[in-house]
């Protein structure tokens, strides 16, 4: 196995999955990418924006744009900046995963009243939604690759179907985490990124070629546009990360003073703020990322909050430590909703653990030897300092667990 590296500032090894790289003093070009925002003139970058959405303002009884929302992570964020700062006329667009939270879908009912906005949902044939995660499940071993396509995807396709030129997402995954990119290269969205890192390089139409139980009539809803029907609109895809400085903990919080966001508890991180639309996401999804890489989300959580200089590499790998080996809690519903057996789920994803993370010592007995354990802990440094992450809300909203699949909503007070 070739030699296992650690940044010298933030958790990330050279094993991450989107590459990693590393200057002559130790630091990787994730923190490098980080401290880029130090130095970067902030309010020449808002002027930028500012003049390259000017063309697309509409002039009137139209929408100017496409903003993607899940009712967490970066939905209220991204809206609030296209909105009120950019002054835009934006059409919302969410993709039912049906893994739905009754807080993310309070949160979403929120939203829609709280920036007085349209919104369209696909909610996409169920029957073929199962059969979708059935084959990701058992051919890469994922959970949420429709929830990742169908969210990616449903952006292109209304902007080709309405003939709005323009997307705005929040960060770019890749630029944050791993520095591919610097903030003064623009980077817009690609059809490729999609594929390769986001679809972890599977597109909708090579499942039908990996799986003959699935049909065209199946996948369809999936399929990226052409090329030829992308240029004849001239559809582009902003990162707003490119154009504001970029920090999820202050702008969650801004979020929740603003406009009441909803916030939980989370067993395996102690992010309250990100994926609470979602019973999969930071669970069984976040599960399957320790299988195979060794890390789990909460790893990019604390690499993310070093970076802010909100806690040290020490308190950030307790953290770690403390989160990632906890039990997933909502299996069950899980595999109520796809019709599979918890042995049956727990047998295929073994198949996917990594062997470098992971040691069969006895039959279905794993030890985990991933990249949390091959670094050790500061003896001097017993604390973790206050740190706090507002938690105003619960999952389930005092409901049973349940997924809400379909069209139920809140009244807003
Ligand atoms: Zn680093």
């Amino acid at each position: 196995m070739n030699k296992i590296i650690f940044c010298k500032k933030c958790l990330y090894s050279n094993l991450h999955p989107l590459g990693l790289t590393f200057d002559e003093k130790g630091v990787c070009s994730g923190c490098n990418f980080h401290n880029e925002k130090n130095t970067l003139d902030w309010s020449k970058r808002l002027t930028d924006i500012e003049k390259l959405v000017k063309p697309y303002r509409s002039k009137k009884n139209n929408y100017d744009c496409i903003v993607p929302v899940t009712g967490s992570n970066d939905s209220y964020y991204t809206l609030h900046v296209v909105k009120n700062v950019l002054k835009l006329h934006p059409l919302v667009v969410s993709y039912n995963n049906y893994f739905n939270t009754p807080l993310g879908i309070k949160n979403l009912s929120n939203l829609r009243i709280k920036f007085d906005v349209d919104i369209i949902f696909r909610n996409t044939n169920p029957l073929s939604v199962k059969k979708i995660v059935k084959t990701t499940l058992r051919k890469i071993g994922s959970v949420y690759w429709h929830s990742i396509a169908g969210q990616t995807v449903l952006p292109v396709q209304t902007a080709v179907n309405y003939k709005i030129p323009l997307i705005f997402w929040g960060a770019h995954e890749g630029m944050e985490q791993v520095g591919m990119f610097s903030h003064l290269n623009n980077i817009e969205m690609t059809r490729r990124y999609r594929k390769d890192h986001h679809l972890m390089g599977l597109e909708a139409e090579d499942l039908i070629s990996h799986d003959d139980t699935l049909s065209e009539d199946e996948i369809f809803q999936y399929i990226y546009p052409s090329d030829e029907k992308i240029n004849s609109i001239g559809i582009r895809g902003l990162y707003l990360g490119n154009y504001f400085r970029w920090d999820p903990k202050k702008q969650h919080e801004q979020m929740i003073k603003r406009y009441d966001y909803k916030t939980s508890n989370f067993n395996r991180t102690f992010d309250n703020y990100d994926y609470t639309s979602c019973y999969v996401y930071m669970d069984l999804h976040d599960k399957i990322k320790l299988y195979k890489h060794g890390f789990s989300k909460v790893t990019d959580h604390a690499c993310r909050e070093i970076r802010h200089q909100r806690i040290s590499r020490n308190e950030a790998l307790k953290l770690v430590k403390k989160y990632e080996l906890k039990n997933i809690k909502f299996l069950k519903l899980f595999c109520n909703w796809l019709g599979i057996k918890e042995d049956g789920i727990n047998f295929a994803l073994n198949q996917f653990r990594n062997k470098k993370h992971w040691k069969e010592t006895s039959p279905n007995t794993w030890k985990f030897k991933g990249l949390s354990t091959l670094m050790k802990l500061e003896k001097n440094d017993k604390k973790i300092r206050k740190y706090v992450f507002i938690n105003n809300s619960s999952l389930n909203l005092g409901q049973n667990d349940n997924y809400v699949t379909f069209g139920k909503g809140f009244d807003n007070q």
